[in-house]
């Protein structure tokens, strides 16, 4: 408990960002500390093994932006492949795009079509959870590869917002629900 309450301080609260009444969870003094840094990744990566600590997934997700900057630690600390879920129009191959709507604005998002293989447990990692639209475009998209979307793990989960309940059965990892 410790731990958490250490880790929340580090997760700064910016009013009016990105735009008028919306209070953004600014992540990156978290970022900036060694020790929490690591203690995140950690614990974001036990959603990739089971009970005895084998390692069940396949590959690692991560969503632009902040997503890259959680899930290629945790592919590593897995030892598997990490692959980005991009913005509409940043992937250079040819893709499967979804778009939806998203707490503030509307997104596309795209994937390589040979990032997963058909087959491949694929863990989802991002920073956070509000509405729960990335992850379910991001599903979307894993499963129009042919692979599974395994589990979800985020570093903190906007408890005032249905994101859980948009994702279906979906098991889902935080470190924090604000
Ligand atoms: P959702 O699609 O669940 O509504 O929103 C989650 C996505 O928006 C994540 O990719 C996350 O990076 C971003 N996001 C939404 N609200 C916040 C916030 O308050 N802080 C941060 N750091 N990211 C947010």
């Amino acid at each position: 408990a410790a731990a958490r309450a250490s880790l929340e301080r580090l997760v700064l609260d910016v009013h009016d960002f990105p735009e008028p009444g919306i209070v953004f969870k600014d992540i990156t003094p978290l970022l900036a500390d060694h020790d929490a840094f690591r203690t995140v990744i950690e614990a974001l990566a036990s959603a990739g093994r089971d009970a005895d600590g084998n390692v069940v997934v396949d590959k690692v997700a991560g969503m632009e932006a902040r997503g890259f900057i959680l899930a290629a630690p945790v592919a590593l600390a897995l030892g598997i492949g990490f692959v980005p879920v991009r913005k509409v129009g940043k992937l250079p191959r040819e893709t499967h795009a979804v778009s939806f709507a998203l707490e503030y604005g509307e997104a596309t998002l795209e994937l390589h079509r040979d990032a997963v293989a058909p087959g491949d447990r694929v863990l989802m990692v991002d920073d956070v959870l509000a509405t729960g639209g990335t992850v379910r475009a991001t599903r979307e998209l894993i499963e129009a590869c042919g692979a599974t979307a395994h589990a979800v793990a985020v570093l903190m989960e906007l408890g005032f917002l249905p994101g859980r309940e948009t994702i279906g059965d979906l098991s889902v990892t935080t470190l924090m629900t604000v």
